[in-house]
């Protein structure tokens, strides 16, 4: 009789990776996808011939989870430069490089409004600090909110607001800066010790390189749980939203916030409990690029917070493939604003981006928003980290168990797969 599967809810990154190590130990897996496709909250739609990610993100291959298994080379990944260019009402543009990944930026750097000399050289202490750690203990550090820990590190406030807010701001899609200072000095570390890229051909090209390594018969989309009920004598067993009933050797719930409180019966999480953000993207033809010239490669950042443009990136710029011949593809992200529709957010950020670079705005092309409410389970200095396993065979997975980033999703992906493959055994954290 063959062996009854390990099924995994949830086909994002947490449930891709745990499948991957899984499959590779020889254990027979079952991935069940409620969504049309893979990658959860990473996928790329093809509209127009343009890739939109569904949201602006990026992939920093500092990740350590990330170079264990994925290969960077197959992803063809296009690096972001090293910095961000901001815009203030007042001075205008400001760059802000990274001294170490472009060392002739340093004197730049020295000179920049941005910040003070007192600044620039806490950076570089900040530097020291993150690096010097294990990540774990890293993580393991007492925590408090990101904007806490800034201040106790002698930045000054013009520092914070010219660029950690803008920059952080966008990481953690929450303006506040209330985000763990544990995870942000874990962004430090990653952003300045790697690349911020995108694959040549879009964010989801990185679940399809997962599932690659899968089974085709694996993995089955368009098929949503509605129950996991443990019945040790028989196995444990999931049924469907179609009345299916499914047996399995173990579960493993690799699933989003909201729905893992569901399937496990807690009380359902409130607006609270995520940051949210919405992604506007415009088609532009490719003449008008001297406009925003002076941002290429590099992330622009909207110091003015009230604003309806936090970030805007030129992604054809890094990734010429994201867009067909002719034309670039502009991504702009908003944080909060959630109440306004999309037509009034689409205007607004016409007339916000026109005072940046003229009235050629006009004609850029309106190609499609997403709305994300539940982007990333907000992360504060008190979220706890949640249990991998939570009964014998039944376990959990994904970035809402521990922190909100790729790498946490791949890093208790392949815990879980250890310890459904090794009961009782000592993983490699
Ligand atoms: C706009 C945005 C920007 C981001 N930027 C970055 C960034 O720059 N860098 C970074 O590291 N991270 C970023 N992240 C975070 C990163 O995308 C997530 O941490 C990661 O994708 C989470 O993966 P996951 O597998 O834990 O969850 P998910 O991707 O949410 O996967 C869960 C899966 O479970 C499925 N599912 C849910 N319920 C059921 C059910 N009942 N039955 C079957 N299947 C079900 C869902 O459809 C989904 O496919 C960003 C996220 C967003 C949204």
């Amino acid at each position: 009789m063959p062996t009854q599967p390990i099924v995994i809810i949830g086909a994002g990154i947490a449930g891709l990776t745990c499948a991957v190590y899984l499959q590779q130990a020889g254990r027979n897996v079952l991935l069940l996808e409620a969504s049309d496709g893979v990658g959860g909250r990473v996928r790329t739609d093809l509209v127009d011939g343009f890739r939109l990610d569904r949201g602006f993100q990026i992939l920093l291959t500092a990740y350590p989870e990330a170079q264990r298994l994925l290969n960077y080379s197959a992803l063809n990944l296009k690096p972001f430069r090293s910095g961000a260019l901001i815009h203030d009402d007042t001075d205008g543009w400001m760059k802000f490089l990274n001294p170490l990944r472009e060392p002739l930026s340093v004197f730049q750097m020295l000179t920049s409004p941005v910040g003070t000399l007192s600044d620039k050289l806490n950076i570089v202490s900040l530097l020291r600090r993150t690096q010097s750690l294990p990540l774990e203990e890293l993580f393991r550090q007492p925590a408090t909110t990101t904007l806490t820990f800034l201040r106790d590190q002698g930045f000054s406030e013009t520092m914070i607001e010219r660029f950690f807010r803008p920059f952080f701001g966008g990481v953690f899609l929450e303006d506040e800066l209330r985000t763990s200072s544990n995870f942000f000095e874990f962004c430090f570390r990653m952003f300045y010790t790697g690349d911020a890229a995108i694959p040549a051909l879009g964010m989801g090209e990185i679940p399809a390189q997962l599932a690659a390594q899968l089974q085709p018969d694996s993995v089955r989309i368009n098929t949503p749980v509605a129950r996991v009920s443990a019945v040790r004598s028989s196995g444990d067993e999931v049924q469907l939203a179609s009345g299916e009933m499914i047996a399995a050797s173990a579960v493993v719930l690799a699933v989003d916030a909201a729905p893992a409180a569901r399937l496990l019966g807690l009380p359902e999480p409130t607006v609270a409990d995520f940051t949210h953000t919405t992604c506007t993207y415009f088609a532009m033809p490719n003449e008008h690029k001297p406009v925003v010239k002076k941002g290429d490669k590099l992330l622009l950042l909207n110091e003015k917070r009230s604003g309806a443009v936090h970030n805007l990136a030129v992604l054809t710029d890094v990734a010429p493939d994201y867009a067909p011949a002719g034309q670039s593809l502009v991504s702009v992200s908003t944080q909060g604003l959630d109440r306004i529709d999309e037509t009034a957010l689409t205007a607004r950020i016409r007339q916000e981006l026109t005072g940046w670079f003229g009235e050629s705005v006009s004609q850029w092309r309106h190609l499609r928003t997403y709305h994300l409410p539940e982007a990333l389970p907000a992360y504060g200095p008190e979220t706890p980290t949640k249990p991998l396993q939570l009964a014998p065979g039944l376990f959990q997975c994904g970035d809402q168990t521990a922190y909100p980033s790729l790498n946490a999703a791949m890093q208790t992906g392949r815990l879980v797969a250890f310890s459904v493959n090794s009961p009782g055994g000592e993983p490699q954290h």
